[in-house]
């Protein structure tokens, strides 16, 4: 008797820009053909809909994770969150692993370091907030809400901190917020490190095309960028563009019986 093929299930780990973007480039190609879930922390109040099921909220560990792939019936599983969450990609490592399932990341190409750039590349916050009062006194602080209190013992450093949410009073010693979400354009980046006076950018090395506009205005201005590292990313397969990973998906998991093409 004939019975359908049941469609494939795809988890995205997702929390980012390129995630979203193949979320909805997956349901472009691939249509009915795929079913698509995109996972979130749910570190953002409104998070912008995809196409597809989403949901919200950590798994409880790669246990935890082991147990939703299985319980959900997920056949593959392509990581797209931010290079800096390491431990999330960790967990979807395990997880695959532990059940033998496809996994692919999707890496965000690090911004290109141009001559004249003056980045000082550090290892981690603790290691940038040791550094930062020998470097400069009015710093754009762009590291993210979970990470601005490993600046908390900086003094003699007037940080402008932005973020995209409120964050409520800060554990710093002198500060001032400002909202916003790239991306961002260039013009007003250089507009920001002038009109507050900054002589120096601290940010991760998170590369993408959404937040690189402050990296060209520093280098505009001849700022110094004090530069966090990212952290080593997990081992296998990985493709930096949205169509390549599409490409890994076909031949992977949606059309498993055709042989794979070169890079996928
Ligand atoms: P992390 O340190 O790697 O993960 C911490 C915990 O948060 C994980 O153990 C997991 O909880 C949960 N989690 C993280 N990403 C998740 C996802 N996509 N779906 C479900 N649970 C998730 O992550 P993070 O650095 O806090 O980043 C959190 C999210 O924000 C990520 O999705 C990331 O893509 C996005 N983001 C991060 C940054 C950054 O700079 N780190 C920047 C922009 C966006 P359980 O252990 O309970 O499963």
């Amino acid at each position: 008797m004939w019975s359908a093929m049941p469609v494939p299930k795809l988890l995205i780990l997702g929390g980012t820009g390129e995630a979203a973007a193949l979320a909805r480039r997956l349901a472009e190609r691939f249509g009915a053909r795929l079913e698509v879930i995109s996972s979130l922390a749910g570190r953002v109040a409104r998070p912008r809909t995809v196409p597809g099921r989403m949901r919200i909220g950590g798994f409880g560990g790669a246990h935890g994770l082991i147990d939703y792939l299985r319980a959900e019936g997920i056949s593959a599983v392509i990581d797209a969150t931010h290079p800096f969450a390491a431990r999330i990609s960790a967990h979807g490592r395990i997880a695959c692993d532990a059940l033998a399932l496809p996994r692919l990341s999707l890496d965000r190409p690090m911004w290109p370091r141009h001559p004249g750039d003056r980045w000082i590349e550090v290892d981690g916050m603790a290691e940038a907030a040791a550094r930062l009062p020998q470097l400069g006194r009015r710093a754009l602080l762009t590291v993210g809400a979970g990470e601005v209190a490993e600046f908390s013992d900086v003094t003699g450093v007037w940080l402008l901190v932005r973020l995209i949410a409120d964050p409520g009073p800060l554990p710093l010693a002198d500060y001032r917020v400002l909202l916003g979400r790239g991306p961002f354009a260039v013009e007003d980046e250089i507009r920001l490190l002038t009109d507050h006076a900054v002589d120096i950018l601290v940010c991760k090395a998170s590369g993408g095309g959404a937040t690189e506009a402050k990296i060209t205005a520093a280098r505009a201005l001849g700022l110094p960028v004090l530069m966090i590292r990212r952290p080593p990313p997990e081992p296998g397969a990985r493709v930096a563009e949205i169509e390549a990973a599409a490409d890994w998906l076909d031949c992977h998991v949606i059309s498993a019986a055709r042989p794979c093409g070169k890079g996928v």
